[in-house]
């Protein structure tokens, strides 16, 4: 099967660099699924959960926005923060959830309202990536003792 080159970088590391079957990505538009050969194109990402698929396994991620490009040769996302679904802290993201939720909640002209719902965002897509891969494994496990 064809395959394709991803990189996928955040300003502090390459988290992710190998050739893949596909990948799934939030646009500014809603979900993109790039295959081998997908036209050139530049967009925007909104945070969201990503998904590579290579030799029938599926990685998860949650991504809190940037860039995709795909060229000729790769597919590169620029990501502004990105975690696997295995480094998500749970107990982090739910904390982070329930401190932009308090600012939402009683605007104040000291608090970013704009800030906290970027970051209620953020802490939604973690949460739900975290507990995707939580389920997945709990299935797994359960017909490994059928
Ligand atoms: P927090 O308020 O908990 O710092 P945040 O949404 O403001 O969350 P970001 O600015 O998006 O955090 O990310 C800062 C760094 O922390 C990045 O390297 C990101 O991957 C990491 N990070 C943020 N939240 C989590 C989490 N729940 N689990 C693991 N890594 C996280």
């Amino acid at each position: 099967m064809a395959t394709f080159r991803l990189e996928l970088v955040t300003a502090e590391r390459m988290v992710y660099s190998d050739d893949v079957d596909m990948v799934i990505a939030w646009g500014l538009e809603g979900q993109l699924g790039i295959l081998p050969h997908h036209a050139p194109l530049m967009t925007m990402l909104q945070p969201g959960e990503l998904i590579i698929k290579k030799d029938n396994e599926e990685t998860y991620m949650a991504v809190s926005g940037g860039f995709l490009e795909v060229r000729p040769d790769k597919v590169i996302i620029l990501a502004d923060a990105c975690e696997r679904a295995e480094e998500i802290d749970l107990a982090r993201a739910e904390e982070a959830k329930r401190r932009a939720g308090e600012i939402m909640e009683a605007p104040s002209p000291e608090t970013d309202s704009a800030a906290a719902e970027a970051a209620l965002r953020r802490s939604l897509v973690r949460l739900k990536v975290a507990e995707k891969i939580r389920r997945k494994r709990g299935q797994r496990q359960r017909s490994l003792r059928e």
